[in-house]
């Protein structure tokens, strides 16, 4: 008899979904987090003066309508939604514009315009499909779309894929976003803040999974899948403690723990930690493990700050986009938590988020990410207008995966891995980065729900 029905390891949004949607289903689940806390790259922190702040830039598309409620929903939890964005500011010559009064339309471009959206609102799977090995900027040409619509499709693109270069992007993953969104009643690219924050998602999930009967154990690294042939049956964890010279070299103890479903909920950039990828021995086919490997790098970057303030530096509801922020030449992303929650600051004081989006080498490297930061900042403080002394505090972020699998053609839709390992039984992966369209935490929470059908049936 095995230990559990189930093991998830990773306790961010989509192994927190899938462990909660096992577990409802009578499996008895385990979820694995090597953290101490749960939430992966979903995280809010409690600062000293009654602060809360995410880990950078976080807004979730299309709030009480998209994957990430639905998955709640699902298991019992309604999410509270602070706010929602109501437009896109845009920033161009030096100003803070809303995307209306931005787009400067002919009557011909105008016409183009509602014609483009409404084939949009009407495109189906197979169409998105169809456009997944192919640029956005291909589709830009297709339909003639030039001049500031260009432009804010650009910006809104950039935003959806977190990649500046059209001919870097999915159309078919650009058209779907578009699409949802109007299907849903939502101009494109309406995101939503959850009340308190990423917390507000991520708490509850945990809170449900575990009275539900679920059991979360935290600082817990998973070390490997175990095997018996072609069936996964179990995990082995790194054990707390252990001998110290085996700590001072790295070569972990393991506990053994059992089950014959296995649900690895991380990146496909970590599979390599837990899964053996020398196709000699691995039980998983060598086109698979090729496939990963190959496509393991296709990453996006973040670099950026949360800036807490003595006098709102933004005060509308609004994402806000930069094709490029003025020194540092890259795309620019903000948005100011407390205009969505107030909530999230003591009162008097404000916060304000800012990224720009980068190549992952850029911040890997500490010095080009360190000069990077610095023009950042001087960037931010010419953009919204600041003296250093108006600061409460800065904290510099940046990550070199932030979210999913880069959304290039040939990356999307059905070119994602599955959330199924191939040939081998047992073995599930749920993730931004596994089969789930939709921007990275829809992604994720879509991939949770597709990996807990796909075991349920
Ligand atoms: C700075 C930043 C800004 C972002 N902004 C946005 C945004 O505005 N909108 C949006 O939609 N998305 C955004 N994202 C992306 C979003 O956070 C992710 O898409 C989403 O959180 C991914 O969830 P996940 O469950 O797939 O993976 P993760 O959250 O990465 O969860 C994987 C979990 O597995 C754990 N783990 C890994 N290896 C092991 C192991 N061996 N043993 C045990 N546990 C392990 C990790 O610790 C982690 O908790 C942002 C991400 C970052 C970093």
């Amino acid at each position: 008899m095995s230990d559990y029905d189930a093991i998830v390891v990773g306790a961010g949004i989509a192994g927190l979904g899938v462990a909660s949607q096992l577990q409802q289903a009578g499996k008895r689940t385990l979820l694995l987090e090597m953290y101490s806390r749960p939430g992966g790259r979903m995280q809010s922190y409690d600062l000293p003066g009654g602060y809360r702040v995410d880990t950078g830039l976080h807004l979730i598309e299309m709030g009480d309508k998209g994957y990430c409620h639905q998955l709640g929903t699902r298991v019992g939890v309604e999410f509270e939604w602070a706010s929602f964005s109501t437009t896109l500011d845009l920033y161009q010559d030096g100003e803070w514009r809303d995307m209306q009064s931005f787009i400067r339309l002919t009557e011909e471009e105008k016409a183009l315009f509602i014609e483009v959206m409404k084939e949009v609102a009407a495109m189906e799977e197979g169409d998105f499909r169809a456009w997944d090995n192919r640029s956005f900027d291909q589709w830009l040409d297709v339909k003639g779309i030039s001049g500031s619509l260009r432009e804010v499709w650009e910006n809104m693109s950039m935003i959806m894929t977190t990649i500046p270069d059209t001919r870097e992007q999915s159309a078919g993953e650009c058209l779907y976003i578009a699409r949802e969104a109007l299907r849903k009643g939502r101009a494109v690219l309406i995101a939503a803040y959850p009340r308190g924050g990423m917390g507000g998602i991520i708490a509850p999930l945990a809170e449900a999974f575990q009275k539900m009967g679920g059991r979360l154990e935290l600082g817990r690294r998973v070390e490997m899948v175990v095997f018996e042939g072609r069936k996964a049956v179990g995990v082995k964890v790194a054990r707390e403690g252990g001998n110290p010279i085996a700590r001072e070299w790295r070569v972990p103890s393991t506990d053994l723990v059992t089950a014959p479903l296995v649900v690895l909920a991380l990146p496909i950039w970590h599979l390599d930690k837990v899964l053996d990828f020398d196709q000699r021995h691995s039980p998983l086919p060598s086109w698979w493990l090729k496939r990963i490997e190959d496509i393991r790098g296709e990453r996006t970057g973040l670099l950026g700050y949360i800036v807490a303030t003595r006098r709102p530096l933004y005060e509308r509801t609004v994402f806000m986009s930069a094709l490029r922020s003025p020194r540092t030449g890259l795309p620019f992303q903000a948005f100011a938590p407390t205009a969505f929650d107030p909530g999230v600051a003591p009162p008097g004081r404000y916060l304000l988020v800012t990224d720009n989006v980068v190549e992952p080498e850029e911040v890997e490297d500490k010095f080009n990410r360190d000069r990077l930061l610095q023009a950042h900042w001087e960037d931010i403080k010419e953009m919204y207008r600041f003296e250093d002394g108006e600061v409460e505090f800065a904290l510099p972020y940046f990550t070199a995966g932030c979210d999913g699998l880069a959304r290039k053609p040939g990356l999307t839709g059905d070119f994602k891995p599955d959330v199924q390992a191939p040939g081998v039984e047992g073995l599930f992966f749920a993730g931004d980065t596994y089969l789930g369209r939709g921007l990275a935490i829809e992604g994720a929470a879509r991939s949770a729900i597709l990996c807990a059908e796909r075991i349920l049936g």
